[in-house]
Parts: C-alpha cells; sequence; structure tokens
C-alpha cells in the first residue's frame, strides 16, 4: 500500500500543468491539480485566447475600409467595446468549462486553491489546510506581468492581466514595452480606433527579431498612425483632472487614458515553499530544471513559463506532456526548444522559424538571403499600399533553409506549416520544387530565385 495520497500534485492548471495532469491520469496515475485562479491559465483566461479575439475585432475596422474599393458600401461602422469585452468573457468562461470538463473526464482531481510545498512530498492545501503527500509534485504556475521598472506613480499603469477588464476603450492610450505584448496590443488598440503611443527604450522594437521584419513592423506602425516613441522611457506617472500624465525620459509630457506596462513577465515563484525545500531558482526567479524538467530535488519537476525557457503556450504544453511521459509513460522524454515557429499577432502580423539574418550569420557563416517585398494582390483594389516582406536564410553549405520570416496578413498561418519544412530539414531547393499555390500570397515563398547581394554589413539580430 502506498503511503502517497496521489501519484502526482500539479500546482497550476494552465497549458502545461492541465497537459501533465491528464496525460498523466491517462497513464493511469492518481492526480490532483491545485488553480489558486482560474483553470486555462495565463493563455486562456489572460493571454492568448482574448488577446486573439481582441486582435480580430481591431481588424474589422480596416476590413471595412478595404470593402469599399471592391464595390461595398459600408455604413460608418461603429464599435461597442462592451458588447466586444462581453463576448469575450463569455467564451473564455465556455473554454475554462471545457478545460474542468476535460480533467474530470481524465479522472483529476481539481482543487480551487492555492497550494504550497512544505517537503519533497508534501503540498498544504491553503483554503482548506489539508496536507496531501504525493510521489511527484509538478509546479506548472506560469508567471506574472510586472510593473517594472518602478518610477513614481507607476502603480497608475495597468498590464495586460487589466487590460481585458477595461470597463470602456480608451481614447489614448501609451504602451510601454518593444516586445510581444507591447507590440500587439499597441496594433489592437490602434486597429480599434485608440490614439496609441508606443514608447519603448530601444531604437526598434522586436529585439532579436530579424532587421528587416523589426523596420518594416516600425514602417507600418508609423503608417498605422501609432506614434513611435523610440529609445526613450518613462520618468514618472501622475493622476491629472483629464486622464494620466506620463514624463518622459526626453522631457515631454504626455496626457493618456491608460498606461499599458508591457515590460516583460515574471515566473510566479514568490512564497511557494520552493527555495525552502531546496529547489533551486535562477536569478529573475525562475526554477532550474533539467532537459527533463526536473528540478534538483528529485519528487518535483517544473513546466512551462515558470522555468523562462521559452515561455509559449505550445512549449508549455509539450514540456507537461514530455513530463508525463517522462515520470509515468514510456520513457524519458525531452522538448527540443531549439527550433520554434512562433506568431506575433501585431497588424500586421509577423511568422518566423529559425535564424534571424545576423544570428545565421554569427551561427553559419556563410549564408545565402533570399527576400522580397510586395503589395498583396488585395491592395491592389482596396487601396491599402501595406507591404508584405518575406525572407529565407539559407545555409550555404548545406543549402538547408536555417530561418524563414514574414510579415504579412496571415503570417501566423503561414509559419505553421513553413515550419514544417524547416523542422524536416528542407533545402532551398525543396522549398523551389514546391509548386506554388496560386494566386496566394504565400507563393512567393517558393518562388524566389536570386540570392540578395548584401551591400553593406548588417547588425546581429
Ligand atoms: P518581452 O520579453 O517579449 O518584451 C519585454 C519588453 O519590455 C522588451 O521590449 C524589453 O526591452 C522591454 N523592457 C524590459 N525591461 C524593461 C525596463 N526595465 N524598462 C523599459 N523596457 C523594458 O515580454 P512581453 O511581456 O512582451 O512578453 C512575455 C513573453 O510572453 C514573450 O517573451 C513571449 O514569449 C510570450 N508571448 C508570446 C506571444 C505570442 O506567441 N504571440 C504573445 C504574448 C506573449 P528590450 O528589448 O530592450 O529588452
Amino acid at each position: 500500500m502506498s503511503n502517497f495520497d496521489v501519484d502526482l500534485f500539479v500546482i497550476g492548471a494552465g497549458s502545461g500543468g492541465v497537459r501533465a495532469s491528464r496525460i498523466a491520469a491517462g497513464y493511469g496515475a492518481r492526480v490532483m491539480v491545485a488553480e489558486e485562479y482560474r483553470v486555462g491559465g495565463t493563455c486562456v483566461i489572460r493571454g492568448c485566447v482574448p488577446k486573439k479575439l481582441m486582435v480580430y475585432a481591431s481588424r474589422y475596422a480596416e476590413d471595412f475600409k478595404d470593402a469599399a474599393g471592391f464595390g461595398w458600401d459600408v455604413p460608418e461602422p461603429r464599435f461597442d467595446w462592451t458588447a466586444f469585452t462581453r463576448n469575450m468573457h463569455k467564451e473564455v468562461d465556455r473554454l475554462e468549462g471545457i478545460y474542468r470538463t476535460n480533467l474530470d473526464k481524465a479522472g483529476v482531481e481539481i482543487v480551487d486553491s492555492r497550494a504550497v510545498i512544505e517537503d519533497p512530498h508534501t503540498v498544504r492545501i491553503l483554503k482548506t489546510g489539508e496536507r496531501i503527500r504525493a510521489r511527484y509534485i509538478l509546479v506548472a504556475v506560469g508567471a506574472h506581468p510586472t510593473l517594472e521598472p518602478i518610477i513614481p506613480g507607476g502603480d497608475l499603469g495597468i498590464t495586460s492581466n487589466e487590460v481585458f477588464h477595461l470597463k470602456e476603450l480608451p481614447e489614448r492610450i501609451l504602451v510601454i514595452g518593444g516586445g510581444y505584448i507591447a507590440v500587439e496590443f499597441a496594433g489592437v488598440f490602434a486597429g480599434l480606433g485608440s490614439r496609441v503611443t508606443l514608447l519603448h527604450r530601444g531604437d526598434k522594437l522586436l529585439r532579436g527579431f530579424d532587421e528587416d521584419v523589426r523596420d518594416a513592423l516600425g514602417a507600418a506602425y508609423a503608417h498605422r498612425g501609432i506614434d513611435l516613441a523610440l529609445s526613450r522611457t518613462v520618468h514618472r506617472l501622475d493622476k491629472v483632472p483629464d486622464g494620466i500624465a506620463a514624463t518622459l525620459s526626453d522631457g515631454t509630457v504626455l496626457t493618456v487614458d491608460q498606461v499599458l506596462v508591457a515590460t516583460g513577465r515574471r515566473p510566479n515563484t514568490a512564497n511557494l515553499g520552493l527555495e525552502d525545500v531546496g529547489v533551486s531558482l535562477d536569478e529573475v526567479g525562475a526554477v532550474i530544471v533539467d532537459g527533463y524538467s526536473q528540478t534538483i530535488i528529485p519528487s518535483i519537476y517544473a513546466v512551462g513559463d515558470v522555468t523562462n525557457r521559452a515561455n509559449l503556450t505550445p512549449i508549455a504544453i509539450r514540456e507537461g506532456h514530455a513530463f508525463a511521459d517522462t515520470v509515468f509513460g514510456d520513457g524519458p522524454t525531452m522538448v527540443d526548444h531549439e527550433l520554434i515557429p512562433t506568431a506575433v499577432f501585431s497588424t500586421p502580423e509577423i511568422g518566423v522559424i529559425g535564424c534571424s539574418e545576423g544570428a545565421a550569420r554569427e551561427r553559419y557563416g556563410e549564408i545565402d538571403v533570399y527576400k522580397t517585398s510586395f503589395r498583396p494582390m488585395k491592395g491592389t483594389l482596396s487601396g491599402n499600399h501595406e507591404r508584405v516582406l518575406m525572407k529565407l536564410i539559407v545555409e550555404k553549405a548545406t543549402d538547408k533553409v536555417v530561418g524563414v520570416h514574414i510579415i504579412s496578413p496571415d503570417a501566423g498561418e503561414m509559419i505553421q506549416l513553413a515550419g514544417v519544412a524547416v523542422t524536416m530539414g528542407a533545402t532551398k531547393a525543396d522549398f523551389d520544387r514546391t509548386v506554388a499555390v496560386h494566386p496566394t500570397a504565400a507563393e512567393e515563398l517558393v518562388t524566389m530565385r536570386t540570392p540578395f547581394v548584401v551591400k553593406k554589413p548588417v547588425d546581429v539580430g
């Protein structure tokens, strides 16, 4: 008879925790999962899902405008924030229900409470004080957005947690940051009709992305009327009668209705009992794990954003699945964090897999770069002048495509499929012998024939 109450106690019912729970239960493990907020985690409740719904909402404005060139007479459109957010929250509630049902169906017990670790095999449920003995503990508690850097009046700002619960659409919004979240929400609010200032400490958005993509996004955002305040920081925020006054590093004062701080996320490891039981954390508080997501304490594992490896939902899901396979299933399974297709849901959208041009030069030395920039067919009648950029990076020695970069409508959909080819190790010759699907924008990915000649060295991105 086992002296454990459960085989697995999972702390956190987000993407990684839910997947690990269900797969482990499928292997016959007795599983309990604790969640202090809502089942589904950041992605479902206050991340990817409601964000993407907002992105969809924001793009209608342009669709209505574009329709005129195709003969449609569209009456002055009007956006109703309250109606939209009500529908958005209804969908989030529905998905949370599905997550709960799926856990139930898998035989996983859900505990709606915060849980903390007391020793390598004991978890305390805070709501009831009950102690659960577990053979294994999985920490899948995710991360939270920060309000950093700390400045006077900084708490007047909101984060991506609160942005889904605004009572009204801000007329003027300052978005601080130049990463995924700042870029995505700047695009959302601009599309919905807010006056947007996107302020970033760097001189271009999306550090680490290919320089051509960064340039193209900056140009597109400027063209869309987003006020880009680059190479600047915010010194203080003050409540003023008509909103919030932001004093910038160049001395200017900007008055807005909301300030969205999107300067990064931090692992949720505070007060969880981790350090007390000997689990090591890194300098940002992330749980240190090995390739199998195991911490230094053999019975404690961690997956997802709390480990700060690649902070993306599909990666957390893979890590959770691999953990369950490793501990309860067919044997040790690692997740490859090397080649990850990803999309930024800016408008226009960005899709990327592999190395930027700069990183590829550093890593592979000799490379060929193929790139094209064009106005998509839809723009001819709509009068929309926005351009598409596509770029392939090819390692000269092997002819392998080691980077694909797209900024285009539907770039997220395109990169998912290009990602299959790149993951399989496709060569440029493979791309070339793939028949084009005509007329599409994506066909350009297989019709670029002449390498781009670099006239001057490019920055390492
Ligand atoms: P990111 O790490 O992507 O970006 C943070 C931004 O804030 C950077 O531009 C950074 O500047 C800036 N910043 C950091 N610290 C400071 C500071 N002290 N002062 C001023 N600026 C600062 O974080 P996000 O919060 O945007 O997103 C978190 C993660 O969530 C992402 O990395 C991504 O993995 C994931 N995510 C993925 C999405 C997707 O797949 N579509 C969507 C949303 C999030 P600098 O570049 O100079 O460091």
